[in-house]
């Protein structure tokens, strides 16, 4: 009889182990056949593409000529790949990334101090193609690319925030993607210099999708825990099949306008097209004191890039237009 149910008990956990390493298997495959599956994912169908990008908005002439070459180099590389049919999610992603890399943005490695003297970083990015979303707050030096981790989360959950220790626990978890949470280089952090310079971006790929991205060390000296807009989905970012929007400036007003958001209900509910419904997202706070820029794109390629401050860094480049880089 004790034989009979240790054989049994036996079976059972055999059983239980092989089911268990099955679904591990399994699970390990699918994850690996998804991101084949999103590396393959390639847009060529039609020839139009655009993309946007903002270096933030503000009157600090803080390495103006760097910043705009710089963004200049970026849109020449991103208009490579868009050609090549890479999808605006991923374009939006990699040019952020550059820039929080950069270290001459207030974004990443360049990331301002906030009153305690420590770096508290946000970040979202979003797909129009499917409303899937990401996001990241107040997360520290841990995590090298705050962008990174938001694009994290927008791949792998169904949660869109997540926020602090836990966010950087979060991406730790997800060991199979390559998120550098050990950064040795993190000389660009200051309290002084870089004021302005949130990063942002948008981007039509030749599917005719759409995305945004928004990244930034937020205000210098702001008191810790302030979350600003950019990593709020509706607020700072948005991105929808219609059109896509990043924001820069005083986030309090962004987020009680839900500005980015704005400018999609704009464009949508009452036909307007994408340069005024910016303008007049913008033109709601400004009675208010709410200062910054917008980006935003249309389906169709068209662009709005609306600020109420002295001057906004931004460039864009199309299939049939080379790079250009602005700030007043
Ligand atoms: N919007 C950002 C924030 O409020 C700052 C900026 O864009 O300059 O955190």
């Amino acid at each position: 009889m004790k034989t009979i149910r240790v054989t049994i008990l036996s079976l059972c956990l055999l059983f239980a182990t092989g089911s268990f390493a099955f679904h591990l298997t399994f699970s390990s495959k699918k994850v690996a056949a998804e991101k084949q599956l999103v590396e393959i994912e390639k847009c060529t169908q039609r020839e139009k593409f655009v993309l946007v990008i903002h270096g933030g908005a503000g009157h600090k002439e803080y390495k103006l000529k760097e910043r705009a070459a710089f963004i200049k180099d970026l849109l020449a590389h991103c208009k490579r790949v868009l050609h090549d049919g890479e999808t605006s999610l991923e374009v939006v992603h990699f040019a952020i990334k550059e820039m929080e890399d950069s270290g001459i943005f207030n974004a990443g490695k360049g990331s301002i101090k906030n009153k305690d003297g420590v770096v508290e970083m946000d970040a979202s990015i979003m797909d129009g193609k499917n409303m899937r979303a990401g996001a990241v707050a107040s997360v520290s030096i841990k995590i090298k690319n705050p962008i990174t981790a938001a694009k994290l989360i927008l791949e792998t959950s169904d949660n869109v925030m997540f926020v602090g220790e836990n966010a950087e626990k979060y991406v730790k978890r997800i060991g199979s993607f390559d998120v550098d949470i050990n950064p040795k280089d993190r000389s660009g952090h200051s309290d002084t210099a870089n004021p302005h310079g949130t990063v942002g971006c948008i981007a039509l790929d030749r599917c005719g999708n759409l995305a945004a991205g928004t990244s930034t060390g937020g205000f210098g000296r702001k008191i810790p825990g302030r979350v600003g807009d950019s990593p709020i989905i509706g607020a700072g970012t948005y991105a929808n099949d219609r059109v896509a929007v990043s924001c820069t400036g005083h986030g309090e007003y962004f987020i009680r306008w839900a500005v980015a958001h704005d400018v999609a209900a704009l464009y949508s509910y009452k036909n307007l097209t994408i340069a005024d419904a910016a303008k007049q997202a913008l033109d709601k706070i400004e009675p208010h004191g709410g200062t910054g820029g917008i980006i935003a794109l249309d389906s169709a390629g068209n662009i709005a890039t609306p600020f109420n401050t002295k001057g906004m860094i931004r460039g864009s480049v199309s299939n049939t237009s080379e790079p250009r880089a602005a700030i007043y």
